[in-house]
């Protein structure tokens, strides 16, 4: 077996410690004779594993006991949609764009109220996060939305938006048990779990109880009332049971490892490994403003999309893989989520320097 350092956005790498106690269960789950794939999810051992997952997770992250922890499928994106039917009370909502993901969510949100534009860094292709102390809020705003780690360029709010004194909703799908949060700070904290936490197929959302009520958007469907899955558990209907157990497991690990400080550390580590190597390369450069730099995904580039496509196809019988930028940017981005080892980005950066002396 060989494995690569896998960059990639997401689905991302996990823990191979994770991976290899998933497999040796994988036929037999802790003598239950079964795998949790063909578990039925009303048993006594998967509400374990749902139960302990979510403990877990509440450790983790010191999520206070009025919010209740919700695993759902349809992804990140059906949130989207999800927040403005349970949350737009007054019909309205304040979107600050930072990338691709805001922009889906302000758009989404449109079909449902007035959602307000009251920030954006489209002007320089989103390389920096916007002023905001001091937000042109609507007053009658149910909520204001953030993404919090743009996961396509490369951007993190290093500090929270002033809402004055509206809910904060973020979506974080990216920065994800990256480090410390304080959940009180939010009305909900949501993400897919693809990136820094499980497999695809799932998303956590983080909801302060009082957003939970049977007050919601005509027309909204069951299973999008945070109502019906915060009732039910989780369990409405079939959860994505398999996601569930291996996020579980990576909590666990996170457990061990030290938690979201010790997290932090490694992370900090890690990405000035790279962002010092690129501030100095004469090749290669940075495409975010120092200041709003993510420790999670670092978008790079070489000025020229012949020499780009040179260094992605070298990386990569490098054993370096999916270092190809999103599609919209193009260049390269690395994506150095927690499971990412600090070996991985050495040899990156190992790999870039050698590459940038022979190509000179
Ligand atoms: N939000 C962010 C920040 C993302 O990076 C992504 C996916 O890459 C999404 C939302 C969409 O997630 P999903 O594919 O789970 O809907």
């Amino acid at each position: 077996m060989s494995r690569v350092y896998n960059f990639s956005a997401g689905p991302a790498v996990l823990p191979e410690e994770v991976l290899k106690e998933v497999a040796e269960e994988m036929m037999d789950y802790q003598g239950s004779g079964m795998s949790v794939m063909e578990m039925s999810h009303r048993s006594a051992d998967f509400q374990k594993i749902i139960d302990e997952a979510e403990q877990d997770l509440r450790d983790l992250m010191k999520i206070p006991d009025n919010y209740k922890v919700l695993f759902l499928q349809g992804g990140a994106s059906q949130q989207f949609a999800a927040i403005p039917m349970n949350l737009m009370k007054n019909k309205v909502a304040d979107y600050i764009v930072t990338g691709q993901w805001a922009k889906k969510a302000y758009q989404e949100a449109q079909k449902y109220g007035k959602a307000n534009k009251i920030a954006s860094s489209e002007d320089k292709t989103f390389s920096y996060i916007p002023d905001c102390s001091d937000l042109p809020i609507s007053p009658d705003a149910d909520y204001v939305y953030i993404c919090e780690n743009n996961t396509i360029y490369g951007t993190k709010f290093k500090e929270l938006p002033n809402t004055k004194g509206k809910t904060l909703v973020a979506d974080v799908s990216s920065c994800f048990l990256s480090e410390p949060v304080d959940v009180s700070k939010y009305g909900i904290i949501y993400g897919g779990v693809q990136k820094n936490i499980g497999p695809a197929g799932m998303v956590i959302s983080i909801i302060r109880e009082d957003l939970i009520t049977d007050d919601v958007l005509e027309g909204t469907p069951t299973m999008l009332k945070f109502k019906t899955q915060a009732d039910a558990g989780s369990l409405y209907n079939t959860p994505n049971c398999y996601c569930i157990y291996v996020c579980g497991k990576v909590f666990k690990w996170l457990k061990k490892m030290g938690g979201l400080e010790e997290m932090q550390r490694r992370n900090i580590e890690k990405a000035k490994i790279l962002y010092d190597f690129l501030d100095q390369s004469k090749l290669f450069k940075g495409t975010v403003v120092p200041e709003d730099r993510s420790l999670m995904n670092v978008p790079f580039v070489t000025g020229d999309k012949d020499m780009d496509a040179k260094f992605v196809k070298e990386a990569k019988e490098a054993g370096l893989v999916n270092l190809k930028g999103h599609r919209t940017v193009g260049g390269m981005r690395a994506s150095i989520y927690n499971a990412m080892p600090k070996e991985g980005v050495e040899a990156l950066v190992a790999f870039m320097k050698k590459f940038e002396e022979e190509n000179a």
